[in-house]
């Protein structure tokens, strides 16, 4: 028995989609995807491995030829329905991802029609792709660069933005004339086989976009040790991230890295108090604080520090927690058991070095109360590991210089956030921080128009706007001589 229950049941696929067709793993194994909020089991999918990777890697070779050799505008004009169909049934997609991975429902709405934008947005894009002819050092000669598709293109995908992640990567890929395979995360895999239905139902050809289902290492080692694969894209921690670039190196493969945070959030005694106080809610507790950007680190001045904190822990505490699919709940659960334990254990090593709890701490079952840690400081993990949990730790600063060597001291450089109500100070922090992508008096950064990535271990490579088509593209140049 299953417990999806949508308007359209035909986006709730329990297969995997292996050359515009709806497949069982060789073995006829099946593994089960779990509701984190209730424990129920919502369905199966097939539990393939590196033979089906294979097989969907040559759909992939064989589709290529005829998608890349479309006109832009033809490949446009089907990601453009695939939008169109992804928007009319944004509801059903939500459903389906607050089943399988918990957020409000809200909130799974906002990320259906987020990776939706990316979509729309490469559908334009593909019509763009040109080249340049430059002047030569030798007369009689020119430069001739033009842009080709990469080919074949692979990607593993992590479950705290199952639809997100996937449409970030396979948007470009498609626009470009690229094909594509991905592998989503175990735990929410049917947001990225809705997916595949509706490219099916937009008229996306046969083999042009394939999804695998299955073993994590068997399927990743294909897709990123086959030489058929061209480009390899990967969103999920730094520490498989780095496995999985390895891997890649055997065949020299194109690779982009979406890897882990741990962002440090700013607030300067001249900051908007409100506005940082909504900023630092936005950034810290979306998706129950598991995503990549979330505000890890909050940095307050000491002259504001006071204020900030007694505001922030009252509107944290008003927070609703509780199963996504009702309506008022603003968090919903941690994805699992494992998480739970790493979230107590974070939280004891804090109340260990100091911490004091101002507000939360508690759970129930896997449901983890929002909370406030004050008193934090750099001996605690909360400084140094990504908290993937709503788990706010508070730290006080005295000047520009310290907080700037404080917000950088990590081997991760993905997102920071900063609150100033001061110009120069604005361009010299934001400068200063070795961080891919810096949020100032904003507490939300991405979007398809911005280049979204990291610098130094959080990831290699950009997603989103003109740098994000780039990652599909090879460069050729063609030298002509005797005109
Ligand atoms: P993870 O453990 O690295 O898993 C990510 C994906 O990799 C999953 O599909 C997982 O499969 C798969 N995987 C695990 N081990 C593998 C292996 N040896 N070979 C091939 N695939 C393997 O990360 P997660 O805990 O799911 O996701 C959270 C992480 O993603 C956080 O660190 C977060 O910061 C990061 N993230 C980054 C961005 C960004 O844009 N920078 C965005 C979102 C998330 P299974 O699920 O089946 O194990």
């Amino acid at each position: 028995m299953s417990f999806v229950n949508i308007p359209h049941p035909d986006l709730f696929r329990q297969q995997a989609y292996i050359d515009g067709k709806w497949c069982d793993a060789d073995s006829g194994k099946v593994l089960a995807v779990h509701n984190p909020a209730t424990g129920e089991i919502l369905g199966t999918i097939p539990d393939m491995g590196a033979e089906e990777a294979r097989r969907a890697i040559t759909a992939a070779q064989n589709a290529l030829p005829a998608w890349r050799a479309f006109p832009a505008k033809v490949r446009s004009r089907l990601l453009k329905r695939w939008f169109d169909l992804i928007t009319a049934r944004q509801h059903d997609l939500a459903v389906l991802l607050t089943l399988e991975q918990g957020k409000p429902l809200s909130e799974a709405k906002g990320e259906i029609a987020y990776g939706a934008a990316y979509i729309d947005w490469y559908a334009e894009e593909a019509k763009r792709i040109a080249g340049q002819i430059l002047p030569a050092p030798v007369s009689g000669q020119r430069v001739l660069v033009s842009k080709q598709p990469v080919g074949v293109c692979a990607a593993v995908t992590p479950w705290n933005f199952p639809n997100a992640m996937i449409a970030r990567k396979v948007a470009p890929a498609l626009a470009a004339g690229c094909t594509f395979v991905a592998r989503p995360a175990s735990q929410t895999p049917f947001s990225a086989l809705a997916l595949a239905e509706l490219a099916e139902q937009a008229g996306i050809p046969a083999g042009v976009f394939n999804v695998v289902t299955g073993a994590a290492e068997a399927i990743g080692c294909e897709l990123t040790e086959n030489p058929a694969v061209r480009k390899f894209s990967f969103t999920g921690s730094t520490e498989v991230g780095r496995k999985l670039m390895a891997q890649c190196a055997s065949t020299i493969k194109k690779v982009s890295l979406e890897l882990g945070g741990n962002a440090p959030f700013i607030v300067f005694d001249d900051a908007d108090l409100e506005a940082a106080v909504a900023g630092a809610l936005a950034a810290k507790f979306r998706n129950a604080g598991q995503t990549c950007v979330c505000a890890n680190r909050i940095y307050v001045q000491q002259g504001i520090y006071t204020r900030f904190a007694e505001r922030f822990t009252a509107a944290v505490a008003k927070l609703r927690v509780g199963n996504g699919m009702e309506a008022h709940n603003e968090i919903g659960p941690l994805i699992d058991q494992r998480a739970l334990q790493r979230t107590l254990e974070l939280l004891d090593d804090a109340r260990a070095h100091g911490g004091e709890v101002l507000c939360g701490g508690t759970h129930q079952g896997v449901f983890f109360a929002p909370t406030v840690m004050g008193a934090a400081n750099d001996d605690m993990r909360l400084a140094h590991e990504e908290i993937f949990a709503p788990v706010a730790p508070l730290f006080v600063f005295a000047d520009e210089d310290e907080v700037i060597r404080r917000a950088n001291a990590t081997e991760y450089g993905l997102a920071a956030y900063l609150y100033s109500r001061d110009l120069a100070r604005v361009f010299r922090v934001s400068e200063a921080l070795e961080y891919g992508m810096v949020g100032v008096n904003t507490g939300v950064i991405s979007n398809e128009a911005a280049p979204f990535g990291g610098m130094k271990q959080s990831g290699i490579g950009r997603e989103g706007a003109a740098q994000g088509m780039e990652e599909y593209l090879e460069t050729k140049y063609i030298a002509l001589d005797g005109l």
